[in-house]
């Protein structure tokens, strides 16, 4: 029989945040493998830390959103928001799925494209989009759509120039009731500027309008906001089709729903408060049917949603580099990740479970990452199993814009791997590494010698 491991008895001060009524938050079971590959074997062939992205959930994750709009509206198609997660096995598994890319820059668009996404199956949206930008998806007769006025003039410049006459929608912002109001992308709708770039855009002759977008926020938690923006967009298409006599190819929702990650701060769990994507879809979809259009003038819908589709896909395993006391006299645990790698941290409680089996007693505590500085808390407050030197953890939900907003800060970014639906394991990107990182740094002559 093994030696139990000792741990010294301890008494101390409560620091354990809000309760709830089901008590204090335990969030604590040991998780063993991921979609079937044990944790330890996958952090001793490919390091610690490392990404780990399971592409059944993926998958998953798609084919339940789609259900959740295919049953309720006949025309429906997703296009996947690159900057949540644009690690291009991510992206190829959302179009081999059937989704279209959603894309907010050139290197985002140029991703696409070498992804295999046809020019014509790109929403480019934001409103950074320059000159050569807008020929490019211009040539490429991508969805392009127009933030601001400056950019509508512009585009009507370049398709005069270019003799070519560009699938066009716009973006539109308004009050849905949620605030502070996301009001600095697109054009307004209360106050007619929507309706007014509408105008200029027919008015022109030179674009072809077909749709009509709108992105409202992110992590949104409640239903109805987005039951007010499909009814504006609807007044919109409803508007066109009376002064055009055409009809609106399509309604662009956005993205924003939330996935079950618990928000700081928050009483419950996410994954009790979370409108599920069926409830969206109600929302949605009930507003658009009922609005008055003709079964057969019915626009297309299409969705963006990023988080909610990646979220829970990825993990981050890590292990314990030490622990301490603090001067209060709480324990803190020192992962090999931090607020680097896991920037959602400033905003989610993530939940973290430990890897192997532990004892009975657990501990509030801080869970810091290595980087020299103070802001650097993957939670300010969990209570968890007493971790020691060399455990392992796992980080759940951690598969939205992570991968895309981790910084390359004071340490490497590490290995991230896909776990097939066969549960065969694939490196996705690899772990950086100096040439990398110094192979855009130029050195001026007289700093070549240093002399020491
Ligand atoms: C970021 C973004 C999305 C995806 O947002 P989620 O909140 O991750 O669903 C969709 N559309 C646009 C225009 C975006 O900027």
């Amino acid at each position: 029989m093994d030696k139990l491991r000792y741990e010294r008895p301890s008494i101390k001060q409560m620091n354990a945040g809000l309760m709830n009524q089901y008590g204090l938050k335990t969030e604590y079971a040991p998780v063993l493998d991921i979609d079937g590959v044990p944790v330890k074997k996958i952090i001793s062939e490919y390091g610690s830390p490392v990404f780990v992205i399971s592409e059944r959930q993926l998958r998953r994750n798609y084919q339940n959103a789609v259900r959740a709009f295919k049953t309720r509206y006949p025309k429906v198609q997703f296009a996947w928001s690159y900057k949540t997660n644009y690690l291009d096995s991510v992206c190829r598994v959302f179009h081999q799925e059937g989704s279209w890319a959603e894309v907010v820059s050139r290197f985002e668009y140029q991703k696409a494209l070498r992804n295999g996404v046809p020019g014509k199956k790109i929403v480019f949206n934001g409103p950074d989009k320059r000159e050569e930008d807008i020929i490019t998806a211009i040539k490429n007769d991508s969805l392009l759509h127009i933030d601001h006025f400056d950019e509508l003039y512009l585009t009507l410049e370049l398709a005069e120039k270019l003799n070519k006459k560009p699938r066009v929608a716009i973006r539109v912002n308004m009050d849905t009731g949620i605030y502070p109001m996301w009001d600095r992308f697109g054009f307004n709708y209360e106050n007619g500027q929507a309706w007014n770039a509408i105008n200029k855009i027919m008015a022109s002759g030179k674009l072809e309008f077909t749709g009509l977008h709108t992105h409202i926020g992110t992590f949104m938690l409640v239903t109805s906001a987005y039951a007010a923006a499909a009814s504006k967009l609807c007044d919109l298409a409803y508007n066109f089709r009376i002064k055009f006599n055409k009809n609106i190819e399509y309604i662009d929702i956005g993205g924003g729903f939330p996935s079950t990650n618990t928000l700081k701060g928050s009483y419950l769990q996410g994954v009790d408060t979370v409108p599920s994507i069926d409830e969206f879809a109600e929302a949605i979809t009930n507003t658009i049917v009922n609005y008055g259009f003709k079964p057969e003038d019915l626009p297309t819908l299409i969705l963006e949603t990023g988080r909610a589709l990646v979220d829970d896909a990825a993990f981050l395993l890590g292990t314990v580099l030490a622990t301490k006391r603090l001067s209060d006299g709480r324990r803190a645990t020192i992962m090999d990740f931090g607020v680097n790698l896991l920037f959602t941290s400033y905003w989610y409680d993530h939940e973290i479970s430990p890897a192997q089996e532990f004892t009975q007693n657990s501990e509030d505590m801080v869970v810091y990452g290595p980087l020299c500085m103070n802001i650097d808390v993957v939670r300010e407050n969990i209570n968890l199993p007493l971790l020691q030197k060399g455990d392992n953890v796992v980080v759940h939900k951690v598969g939205a814009y992570n991968m895309t907003q981790w910084q390359q800060f004071i340490t490497m970014r590490p290995k991230v791997i896909l776990i097939d639906m066969q549960r065969n394991v694939h490196i996705i990107r690899e772990t950086e590494t100096l040439d990398y990182i110094t192979e855009l740094e130029k050195v001026p002559q007289h700093l070549t010698e240093t002399n020491l």
